[in-house]
């Protein structure tokens, strides 16, 4: 904590960089589109760029073909993310040629010395490349190109500074994501983030009530607080406490958070559940394996039982708690009996939900190097399996609850069909037909019909 440096005056230190491209903008009307690969942590370094760029006066384009200024937001985590961008460079290259486009690339993909290397000799006519800690120098890097014609690669591995003071342009909504926490310590075998956000640096708490306080006044209910392993965070006071103290922001309906690392969930955490009212009874809490020997392996320092322990305390203290969680089918030296304790763990749990992915190697990890003799076609075929088990668990349970009664927090109504969605605090999707209802209204609604992965129902 106490070598973690808060920064407050960012846009201060950039005032003749945003006041330029201001003045420019007032005659050029300027517009920008930044477009997001990868998770939600991505998303919110995406708002923060797109309010920079508002103070400087770009306005937001409908679509990267008619912007002035283009960002990719890149995603390392697997490789078909990567590919995706290298199509979408090219796509900007046709564009270029025929009118002036700024092209900056930032994120996770360019914290690796390969690939800036790979941009820098296919993609030469890239404006910008920065990295995960220094998006918030984008109006000075804009002001090099537009004015000077430079290009710039700006690159800092790690970094200790917390940036506080930037404007964000949120979607505008009921429910918001909130940064309490940076980086990463855990250094699983099979991850680049460690690499590529670097060390975990917490935010001071009194920072983060205060913007949750000002998302409230702007109408929002729900916050989900983010963070690679937020049972680490440290800014002053404990996880358990942070949320003891959200729980008492006046006017905040609803709290979940992610991520959790399974090791690290406290019985201090996994007490709040029940006893703090805005706490949901949902958690995602990624498994990655059900077989000790490929956890082991991947370096996630716990156990199938171990793990299911956690689990089985929530559900006794939380009856109608569910749970969500992260699969990885495929790491190297992964057998059939591997997948088949994955499946057992499965059904033990009964997940709600689950994101699957089949392995994919990350140049830098320890996993990288680890011999694959996992056949692609062995891969898709385990992967089936194990998506099978899973769904039919989904739907056995979303059928069990027909006649049941959940609280909504709408998120949307159709003007046209009057149809309303949203959640329940257990992160159930529903659909209902709205009577006087609005966005952010909480409604008791009793489901008539199970869907394969939501549900419908009526108002009470
Ligand atoms: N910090 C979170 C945690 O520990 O659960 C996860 C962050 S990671 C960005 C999101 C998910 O991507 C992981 O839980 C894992 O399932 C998946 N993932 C990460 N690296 C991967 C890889 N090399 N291949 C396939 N999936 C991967
Ligand atoms: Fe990656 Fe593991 Fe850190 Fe999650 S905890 S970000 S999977 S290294």
């Amino acid at each position: 904590m106490k070598e973690i440096q808060i920064v407050r005056d960012t846009v201060l230190n950039q005032q003749y960089a945003i006041n330029d491209l201001y003045r420019y903008n007032l005659e050029q009307n300027k517009t920008y589109f930044i477009v997001t690969f990868g998770c939600q942590m991505n998303e919110h370094d995406s708002e923060k760029m797109m309010g920079l760029l508002e103070l400087c006066g770009f306005k937001k384009a409908d679509s990267e073909e008619s912007a002035d200024v283009v960002i990719f937001n890149t995603c390392a985590v697997r490789e078909n993310a990567e590919l995706k961008i290298y199509g979408n460079i090219g796509r900007i290259k046709k564009i270029k040629e025929k009118r002036d486009v700024i092209l900056g690339l930032c994120g996770c993909m360019m914290q690796q010395k390969h690939i800036i290397e790979k941009i820098k000799k296919s993609y030469p006519y890239v404006d910008i490349i920065f990295g995960t800690h220094n998006y918030h120098e984008l109006p000075m890097y804009i002001n090099e190109v537009l004015f000077k014609k430079n290009k710039i690669v700006n690159l800092l591995e790690d970094s200790k500074a917390i940036i506080e003071d930037l404007p964000s342009k949120r979607k505008k909504g009921v429910k918001a994501f909130v940064n309490i926490m940076q980086g990463c310590n855990n250094f699983c075998t099979f991850c680049i983030v460690p690499y590529t956000r670097g060390r975990e640096k917490s935010r001071e708490y009194g920072d983060i009530i205060k913007e949750i306080e000002e998302l409230v006044r702007s109408g929002v209910k729900e916050v989900t607080l983010l963070g690679q392993n937020v049972n680490s965070y440290s800014g002053g006071i404990t996880f358990a406490e942070l949320l003891e103290k959200i729980n008492e922001i006046e006017g905040l309906e609803r709290i979940r958070f992610m991520t959790s690392h399974p090791k690290d969930i406290s019985d201090e955490v996994i007490d709040k559940f029940g006893k703090l009212e805005k706490l949901c009874e949902y958690l995602h809490l990624p498994v990655q394996s059900g077989s000790n020997e490929i956890l082991k392996r991947m370096n996630r320092r716990y156990t199938h039982e171990a793990y299911l322990e956690k689990i089985n305390k929530l559900k006794k203290n939380v009856p109608e708690m569910t749970f969500s969680t992260d699969i990885i089918i495929g790491f190297p030296g992964e057998s059939e009996a591997d997948v088949d304790k994955t499946i057992e763990l499965i059904k033990e749990v009964e997940y709600d939900s689950a994101f699957t992915f089949i392995y994919s190697k990350r140049v830098g990890t320890p996993a990288a190097t680890f011999d694959d003799d996992v056949s692609d076609d062995e891969k898709h075929q385990r992967f089936d399996r194990m998506l099978n088990a899973l769904n039919d668990i989904v739907i056995r349970k979303n059928s069990e609850r027909v006649g049941k009664v959940y609280e909504v927090l709408v998120e949307a109504v159709d003007d046209n069909t009057k149809l309303a969605t949203g959640r329940s605090r257990e992160n159930h999707l529903i659909s209902f037909h709205a009577q006087n209802v609005s966005v952010g209204d909480l409604v008791d609604v009793t489901i008539v019909k199970a869907k394969k992965f939501s549900l419908e129902g009526e108002m009470i």
